[in-house]
């Protein structure tokens, strides 16, 4: 079987295979492998066979069908579907149904896409490590092990293991790219506002925005010219038209600029920043200019991010009382709704949401308010001026996606080393702009060899110049989808 999206798209296209046989064959692969990786929280058999058979019907009579048509894709449980649960890997959603598809499953659809499942993820996406599910944890198919990664972690684990042909995740500080870097995959955070939130569970409304999660860079670019732009439902979409990423995608730009920040470079990996220096000399290859620019606030990201995150966290968290959504107590010992409320989510909410929700509560409170939150936005604005202003001397700035590759499950045990993980990946959200994680080699020193990425940043909506500088990336580093070791 063939893993990229596009490969697997024009197979079924030219009739070398038919949509039904292509399901088939990752749902094999699914239920062979699903039991140790836990990367699906739930599988789609019948329907995405259903689905399949009906796409082969068309093509076999000559309908027009679809970009994606007949093309598995796994959804993040996060994203709601009509199809199954969406549960943001909680149990105070053990059992919710969605009545409407988000905006993305609807645009996906329409392109012909499959949904075969979903993805576990760290509980309502808070996390780096896919350790804080209601279910268990999520294993890496590189080394069973170590983390994926998080959030998107079950997105990234399936997609390296070849169980989908590419994914969906949310990325509200790292959380697509993060895992993808992880797991030897290609992660894409559009810039805020290109892709409809409307249908993901907020976390961080202002942070927030869906991706794909894919083997190669074209496969990303077609997923996302698919579900990108304007929708009235999301009053944060942004109104810009959306270009034609994929046609072109092959056309290297004739002089580009990387930027170089001297603030990425302390306390990586050594075979991070190996990665990296490889990456700068394909780009001298393909002729690019490096300069050095400066980001002095990438330190104080992390903290921004944790008092901004939170707060919204804390607000869109209030809906799940037990009343109208989520789990409700069983104890008949709650005197009033307001002990009703609190049991209720004291015994659906997972620690680290606990967490988020007192961060948030804190940092919003009278007294607090201003010594944390509106500083934190404050220095939101710095972020993005700080970002504008190394835009002026670059067109893409060239770093790590994560300091160090997977660590071993239970390996990070305090919340701030764990925060941590998201140091390079933090600021792009705060700032709205887009990033994408790439494959860059591996780390060859933790006896099983485990992926390293490396992140492209760029201005705000400037998602095709990304894209073909990722794209040529790919091709100078000669980089094919691998398929896992480990992994049959
Ligand atoms: N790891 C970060 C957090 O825990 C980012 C998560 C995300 O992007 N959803 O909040």
């Amino acid at each position: 079987m063939t893993s990229d999206l596009v490969s697997v798209r024009d197979d079924i296209r030219a009739g070398v295979t038919t949509a039904r046989a292509t399901v088939d064959g990752y749902l094999t692969r699914i239920h062979a492998q699903n039991s140790t990786l836990n990367a699906f929280h739930e599988v789609f058999d019948d329907e995405s066979r259903a689905a399949a058979d009906a796409i082969d019907a068309k093509i076999a009579s000559g309908v027009p069908v679809g970009p994606l048509a007949g093309v598995p894709i796994a959804v993040k449980d996060n994203i709601v579907t009509r199809m199954g649960r969406t549960t943001c890997s909680s149990r105070i959603l053990e059992n919710y149904r969605s009545p409407f598809d988000a905006t993305v499953i609807e645009r996906l659809t329409a392109a012909g896409a499959i949904m075969i499942g979903k993805t576990n993820l760290d509980e309502f996406a808070m996390g780096s490590s896919c350790e804080t599910c209601a279910w268990g944890v999520v294993r890496n198919p590189w080394d069973p092990s170590r983390v994926p990664g998080g959030s998107s972690g079950g997105s990234a684990s399936a997609v390296a293991a070849d169980l989908c042909a590419a994914a969906l995740g949310s990325d509200t500080g790292g959380s697509i790219r993060q895992p993808a870097s992880l797991c030897g995959i290609v992660g894409f955070k559009p810039s805020f506002g290109r892709v409809s939130r409307y249908g993901l569970v907020a976390f961080g409304s202002s942070l927030d925005q869906i991706g794909p999660l894919t083997h190669r860079v074209r496969d990303s670019a077609l997923l996302y010219q698919c579900m990108a732009g304007d929708d009235h439902r999301d009053s944060t979409s942004a109104p810009h038209a959306v270009e034609d990423v994929v046609t072109g995608l092959d056309e290297t730009p004739r002089r580009f600029r990387v930027g170089l920040p001297l603030q990425y470079r302390k306390g990586n990996a050594p075979a991070v920043d190996a990665a990296v220096m490889r990456a700068i000399e394909h780009f001298r290859s393909m002729g690019a200019e490096m300069v050095d620019v400066d980001l002095p606030l990438t330190d104080v990201g992390i903290s921004t991010y944790y008092v901004i995150a939170p707060a919204e966290a804390c607000s869109n968290l209030a809906r799940f009382d037990g009343i109208r959504y989520g789990h409700r107590t069983q104890s008949t010992s709650a005197r009033d709704l307001f002990d009703l409320y609190a049991q209720s989510r004291a015994e659906g909410f997972g620690g680290e949401v606990q967490r988020r929700i007192m961060l948030g509560t804190y940092v919003l409170s009278a007294g607090y308010y201003d010594a944390y939150y509106r500083r934190a936005l404050q220095v939101r604005r710095l972020i993005k001026e700080e970002f504008d202003r190394a835009f002026t001397k670059c067109d893409v700035i060239l770093g790590p996606t994560s300091p160090t590759a997977a660590f071993p499950l239970g390996g990070v045990t305090d919340p701030l080393s764990m925060y941590m993980c998201d140091v390079y990946t933090v600021n792009t959200n705060i700032a709205g702009i887009c990033g994408i994680s790439l494959p860059a080699g591996f780390d060859e020193s933790c006896g099983r060899p485990l992926p390293v990425g490396i992140q492209l940043q760029a201005q705000a909506f400037a998602e095709p110049l990304l894209l073909k500088i990722a794209h040529a990336y790919e091709v100078a580093q000669g980089g094919r989808a691998r398929i896992p070791a480990s992994i049959p």
